[in-house]
């Protein structure tokens, strides 16, 4: 249980409600800034705004999977009002209070590291990257339906890249009966490829390897399908790119080529972002239960 646990969730889409539904039920207290419209009450949470709540009483701050912008500003669906987080608001924070975000950037990193709390990114833990690579799937497959006039059973289709991503993307395509060849760069992929009955390439022969494609789909967070390697796909091919954003895909080639590529950023949260949102809440409140217990330690 979470019990005494004071918690502030700042902004953020339908994901943010699991972590709501989930950490209410755990029994910690919950200031929910940002979510004004929010018609859905939950017992022990209340919705404040960035003026009242007082932080010095909050032990972990959660914002949403894109953590703040640039100037600070947290995005909030469930509300007209702009919210901005500062190194004024964290240093307010107890010392032990732990900032909880998907991924971060200079400006989180910079007034979370100035106000030295700990900030921690979800998105750069396996077990979520895993998890979350299931709705990126189906996501994915759902892509491939829209935008082919072709079966995915029977298709040929290059998966770039063997993270977590690219795994779960390369069985579930051979599953549906693709033919699917994977690219990478570390013999110990290639080896795991081999391994899954797949058909493994080095990154280095990549032209070679999307001469007969029907469909790609980038894990690799690099621009690795550049021009030269687009020259060499079919016409037919749909590029499906899965890469954090600006994606791994020279998008203005293809398009001079007439080849279809898609930069697809943030399936989890389009496709299922109930589950989405359970990932997280799972996660952040096993995170919160271990805070809780090292302070009681520390306090005993
Ligand atoms: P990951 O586990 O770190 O895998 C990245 C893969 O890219 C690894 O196989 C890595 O190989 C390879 N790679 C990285 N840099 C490379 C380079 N310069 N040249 C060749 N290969 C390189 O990451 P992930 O969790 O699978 O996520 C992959 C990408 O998808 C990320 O950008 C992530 O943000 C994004 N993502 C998108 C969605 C969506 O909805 N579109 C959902 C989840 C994640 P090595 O091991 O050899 O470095």
């Amino acid at each position: 249980m979470l019990t005494g646990m004071q918690v502030a969730v700042i902004g953020g889409d339908a994901r943010q409600l699991e972590i709501i539904r989930k950490l209410t039920e755990l029994d910690a207290r919950l200031s929910l800034i940002g979510f004004e419209q929010l018609d859905h009450a939950f017992t022990g949470a209340i919705k404040e705004k960035m003026d009242e709540v007082d932080f010095s009483n909050i032990d972990s701050v959660i914002l949403p999977v894109p953590g703040t912008s640039l100037e600070g500003q947290v995005e909030t669906i469930f509300s007209n009002e702009k919210v901005f987080i500062t190194e004024e608001n964290i240093s307010k924070t107890p010392a032990h209070c732990t900032i909880y975000s998907g991924i971060s950037n200079s400006y989180l990193n910079g007034i979370t590291k100035k106000s030295n709390r700990r900030l921690v990114q979800l998105f750069e833990r396996d077990d979520v990257a895993i998890y979350n690579s299931i709705p990126t799937v189906e996501g994915t497959i759902m892509m491939a339906i829209q935008h082919t006039d072709f079966t995915i059973h029977g298709s040929k289709v290059a998966v770039l890249g063997l993270g977590r991503v690219g795994m779960s993307v390369a069985r579930t395509f051979h599953v549906l009966g693709a033919k699917v060849k994977v690219g990478a760069r570390r013999s110990e992929h290639i080896a795991r490829i081999t391994e899954m009955g797949l058909t493994p390439f080095h990154l280095n022969d990549i032209e070679q390897a999307v001469k007969d494609i029907d469909i790609c789909i980038n894990t690799i967070p690099h621009l690795v399908v550049n021009a030269s390697v687009i020259s060499r796909m079919p016409a037919h091919t749909l590029i499906i790119d899965l890469a954090s954003k600006p994606g791994g895909t020279d998008f203005r080639y293809a398009e001079k080529r007439g080849i279809k590529a898609l930069l697809a950023p943030g399936l989890p949260g389009i496709v299922a972002p109930k589950t989405a949102g359970k990932i997280l809440a799972n996660v952040l409140a096993q995170l919160l239960k271990d805070d809780l217990q090292k302070r009681k330690g520390k306090e005993e």
